[in-house]
């Protein structure tokens, strides 16, 4: 009788386990998938005809991780399941409702300032985790205990970065403030001293014990981080901010990942090694792209010495003058050209430009023109923005080529025409040394017989604001106006 009630109470007891055991490996399980899903959406989106593939295996893998993460919160919880699944799910659904708004009411061209307060959200994320995890299970003279400190004084100091900086790049490309670089006198050394003072402050968080000791330390690196990710960011020129961008993408993934390690949760640490390492990457190839120097971007502030800025133009083209053409000239050249290379830029955003460009292409494919997309990695204002236009537009990928593939072969183009595209155009990045832009590769449309730009107006300069000798030269004829007008009357003429 007694050794049934023992086998009794053991089960009852084994019970509890064997749930805690299930939860725990369907966790586990999730989180693999879930990071197999990111993965394979990164991998996806490398390409454009697999792209929307990508975004369905992303999609897919969130829901997955929200999914787990929810529920295993609300059982493993200590206290109140309902209560926190309640809690939980509210979050949800006003970050979501609110998500849903932005992205439906957001324009193409107004994605990079988004893009950048979204990442400040991650930095915000990550703080507000890594003093709540400091309040919960402060320091304790135990090696566990100071590793934990360890962890949150990083995420709190990368998420701080992130959270200025993204809230300045998000300003900057709003127009809300100026793009030129803030120039203190002794930024680097500026720099330098905070981020001194912010590793100081690690060290000193990570010897303390209880929230009383800890806050003093925990509260100056904040406040330093935060100055100094906005000072990092406002010393870049306007011209420079796709690097900035692809920068702060990076640190938000680093600063998920650190608040993974807060929280121990393997799937956050995974995803923001994803992202921060994708990030960096891609940084990396815009630094080539744009021939800066990788290191001085991740320091901040090399838009000063010879990086753009908003303001300043480094010659004087009053003197010169321009010639025009109409519609209807453009639309003749056209069907005389055998080959046609169309370059786009900012304006065929603004303009919405891309479907009326798309029904020329087909028209000139049509007639047996050769045409090619050029596309500068700069283009636009986020990576791959003019490439996602295109696409939107349904030009056909076989016709869409980087910069890269065609920068040699403009001296074969019959005619190049220049939608809404200036700095990536500048020949002043090739021939002036004290150009704000010189040394950006740009594309050499200036090489082919005829360069036809549409733009607006012959004075506005492009996003670094330097002014672009292209439009003088004796083989450039301007088409002024809005683009989407300008193109539907080409496509009339034709
Ligand atoms: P630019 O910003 O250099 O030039 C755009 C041109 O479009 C302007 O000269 C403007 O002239 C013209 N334009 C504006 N509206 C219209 C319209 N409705 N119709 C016709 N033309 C119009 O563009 P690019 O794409 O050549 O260069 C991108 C710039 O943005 C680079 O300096 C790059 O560094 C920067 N940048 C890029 C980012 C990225 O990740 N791709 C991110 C942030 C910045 P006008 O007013 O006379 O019409």
């Amino acid at each position: 009788m007694s050794g049934s009630i023992l086998a009794l109470d053991s089960l009852s007891a084994g019970a509890p386990n064997l749930v805690q055991e299930i939860l725990n490996r369907s966790e586990s399980l999730a989180y693999i998938a879930a990071a197999l899903l990111f993965i394979l959406a990164l991998a996806s989106l490398s390409k454009q005809k697999s792209a929307m593939r990508g975004n369905v295996f992303g999609i897919i893998g969130m829901a997955a991780a929200l999914i787990i993460v929810i529920v295993a919160t609300t059982v493993e919880g200590d206290q109140m399941p309902l209560a926190t699944l309640g809690f939980i799910l509210v979050a949800v659904l006003i970050g979501a409702a609110i998500g849903v708004w932005k992205a439906l009411r957001v324009q193409m061209t107004a994605m990079p300032e988004l893009v950048a307060l979204l990442h400040s959200f991650v930095g915000a994320a990550a703080v507000l985790v890594g003093i709540n995890s400091f309040l919960a299970t402060p320091g304790d003279g135990t090696y566990e205990g100071a590793f934990h400190m360890g962890e949150v004084g990083l995420a709190v100091f990368i998420g701080a970065v992130t959270l200025t900086g993204s809230i300045i790049a998000n300003l900057k490309l709003s127009a809300r403030i100026s793009g030129k670089p803030l120039m203190l006198p002794g930024r680097n050394l500026l720099n330098l001293l905070m981020l001194v003072v912010c590793l100081v402050c690690i060290g000193w968080f990570v010897a303390t014990q209880g929230v009383d000791q800890g806050f003093v330390p925990l509260a100056i690196l904040t406040v330093v981080s935060l100055i100094l990710g906005a000072h990092l960011v406002l010393a870049i020129g306007g011209g420079d901010m796709p690097v900035v961008i692809s920068m702060l993408n990076s640190y938000s993934g680093w600063a998920a990942a650190m608040a993974g390690f807060t929280l121990g949760n393997d799937l956050l640490i995974i995803t923001g090694a994803l992202v921060g390492s994708s990030g960096a990457y891609l940084s990396y190839i815009m630094c080539q792209g744009m021939n800066r120097s990788f290191i001085s971007v991740i320091l901040g502030g090399f838009g000063s010495d010879g990086g753009s800025s908003s303001s300043s133009s480094s010659q004087d083209l009053g003197d010169l003058t321009h010639t025009e053409v109409t519609p209807e000239e453009v639309a003749e050249r056209l069907k005389q050209a055998k080959t046609v290379v169309i370059s786009p830029g900012y304006g065929m955003a603004v303009a919405q430009a891309q479907f009326p460009v798309a029904e020329l292409t087909r028209k000139l494919i049509e007639r047996g023109v050769d045409v090619k997309f050029a596309i500068h990695p700069v283009a636009g204002r986020m990576p791959g923005h003019m490439n996602v236009l295109l696409a939107e537009a349904k030009v056909p990928y076989d016709h869409v080529y980087e910069m890269d593939e065609v920068n040699d072969d403009f001296d074969q183009v019959d005619v190049v025409l220049v939608i809404g595209a200036n700095d990536t155009v500048n020949p002043s990045a090739e021939t002036d040394e004290n150009s704000p832009i010189a040394g950006m590769p740009v594309m050499r449309v200036w090489d082919a017989n005829n360069v036809i730009v549409s733009k607006r107006s012959i004075g506005n300069a492009g996003y670094a604001g330097v002014e672009n000798p292209l439009f003088y030269n004796e083989n450039t004829d301007m088409l002024l106006g809005d683009a989407k007008d300008s193109v539907e009357a080409i496509i009339h003429a034709l």
